[in-house]
């Protein structure tokens, strides 16, 4: 196990943002935290560092916590590529898509309860009675047990889900439920997410949350955004005297590196391009391959000045994610089909993870300088890469699937692709946004301030104090223990 770390900031940057009722709210908040966890500590336990929306909203929000005073911490578990494959396949049952078909049985188990277990027994010492633990997503189920019979309060949180059970996300729940069971509370980021069997009194709702200040989110001006994109050999732009300085999350200033071979396969967009973006990780469920295929067979739709790109981490640098490589191989094998013109409109990426600072600055410029932001997952446990540019007063247009059914309300913050395979009615939305400004604007415009109502961290932290006095009023974790045995 390896501990990040976290810098305090204090809460005071976000409560400046809110309207005085809503930052007045907030500081009640944060004092009866402060009175509730005296003397606790609140861990965090998820599978990687960097990479994907988890360990986005861990970086922000344990650093508010930490600048308001409570202690908290965040730890990354260990495990080996049979581990992570078999936790992919769960991610991927529970999303409700079969992944590489693999078994999920009493060897999976083993493979499973082995890999936690050696982490347990680090993280189990640290932990004190009455310290509140929460374990992300299905790679760090199989702690619940140990760390509850420690006397502290577990919650799992599950980051994924799918509206509609199916036979495959029975399968997957049939493979956590008796690691899980005992937890003091779960949290879903929808309710339709949640198995039956969670007894309602122990489910909580919370949906992820943005931070405006990381360099992910922070506001950057046009010429700034310009010089980034044009020191990475993304897209060519002319110089407007931009600075190339970011902030890091330690507070330090960093700077854009001069990439040359970010972009795969082809040179960087070129001078005055328009872009369509998607960003994700490389996962099949995020439909890059989709994108492409979509866009591709619409060129002669799209204004001729429309690119698009698709970003994704450098498949070397998200250790929890063994499809990415894969992933990002068929993209690469579906660009080289594409006729010579096409290719030339046709740009993937792979964003630098040797730099998370770096490579958030450059996501931030990258969705700022889009024409408009794509999102055709073919399922959502939220999408951060939604909430995001609609920050930033994008247009997005996304499936409607999962958690973005929440965040865009459609026609109003944005577009809903109904049908995420359905790849005219994709070219079309494209179109219009592309074609119609002021209705690509007021989209924007929308988007921004429903993202300022119901997806800032003040919300988030609010509602984890809810649940952290109740459980913390319900007394020691360990009442929860039933006599029966995790598995295997
Ligand atoms: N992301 C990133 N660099 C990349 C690709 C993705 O920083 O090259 C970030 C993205 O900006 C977002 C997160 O990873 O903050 C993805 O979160 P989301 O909730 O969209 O999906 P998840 O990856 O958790 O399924």
């Amino acid at each position: 196990m390896r501990e990040v770390d976290i810098d305090a900031v204090p809460l005071d940057r976000l409560a400046g943002l809110l309207e005085p009722a809503r930052a007045a709210r907030l500081a009640r908040y944060v004092d009866r935290a402060r009175e509730i966890l005296e003397g606790r500590t609140i861990w965090n336990v998820n599978a990687t560092a960097q990479g994907g929306g988890v360990a986005e909203m861990l970086q922000a929000l344990l650093a508010y916590t930490r600048g308001a005073g409570v202690s908290t911490r965040w730890l990354v578990l260990a495990g080996d590529p049979a581990f992570f494959a078999i936790t992919k396949r769960l991610h991927n049952v529970l999303h409700g898509m079969a992944g590489d078909g693999g078994p999920l049985g009493l060897q999976e188990q083993v493979v499973y309860h082995e890999v936690l277990e050696r982490n347990a027994a680090t993280l189990a010492p640290m932990v004190r009675p009455g310290d509140i633990v929460l374990l992300h997503d299905p790679q760090t189920a199989g702690l619940t047990r140990v760390l509850t019979e420690r006397g502290a309060h577990v919650v799992w949180r599950c980051h994924i889900g799918r509206d509609t059970p199916t036979e495959l996300t029975e399968v997957g729940w049939a493979f956590l439920r008796p690691h899980i069971e005992h937890a003091a509370a779960f949290i879903f980021s929808r309710r339709a997410y949640a198995p039956d069997w969670v007894p309602t009194d122990r489910l909580w709702v919370i949906p992820p949350s943005l931070d405006p200040f990381t360099a992910k989110n922070v506001d950057l001006t046009p010429a700034d955004v310009d010089a980034a994109l044009h020191e990475a050999a993304l897209k060519n732009t002319t110089p407007d005297h931009g600075s190339l300085a970011f902030t890091r999350r330690d507070g330090s200033t960093g700077t854009v590196r001069g990439h040359r071979r970010l972009m795969v396969d082809g040179p960087p967009m070129p001078r005055g391009a328009r872009f369509v973006l998607q960003v994700s990780r490389w996962d099949r469920l995020k439909d890059m391959a989709g994108v492409l295929t979509g866009v591709a067979g619409h060129l002669s739709d799209l204004p001729r000045d429309v690119h698009l790109l698709l970003a994704g981490p450098d498949v070397a640098g998200v250790s929890d994610d063994p499809e990415g490589a894969e992933v990002l191989q068929e993209c690469r094998g579906l660009w080289a089909t594409l006729p010579a013109r096409a290719r030339r409109r046709v740009h993937l990426a792979c964003l630098p993870m040797d730099d998370v600072d770096e490579n958030a600055h450059l996501v931030n410029a990258l969705q700022r300088r889009a024409a408009v932001v794509v999102q055709k997952s073919l399922v959502e446990g939220f999408g951060l890469t939604v909430t995001e540019p609609m920050w930033k007063a994008k247009p997005v247009l996304a499936s409607a699937v999962g958690g973005i059914q929440d965040q865009i309300v459609h026609g109003e913050s944005g577009l809903l692709l109904q049908d995420p395979q359905d790849l005219d009615a994709f070219a079309t939305m494209l179109v219009d946004l592309l074609t119609d400004e002021e209705y690509a604007r007021l989209l924007g415009t929308g988007a921004r301030s429903r993202v300022r109502d119901l997806f800032l961290g003040d919300r988030h932290l609010t509602q984890y104090v809810d649940l952290f006095e109740r459980l913390v009023a319900a007394g020691p974790g360990q009442e929860q223990l039933t006599t029966g045995s995790a598995a295997p």
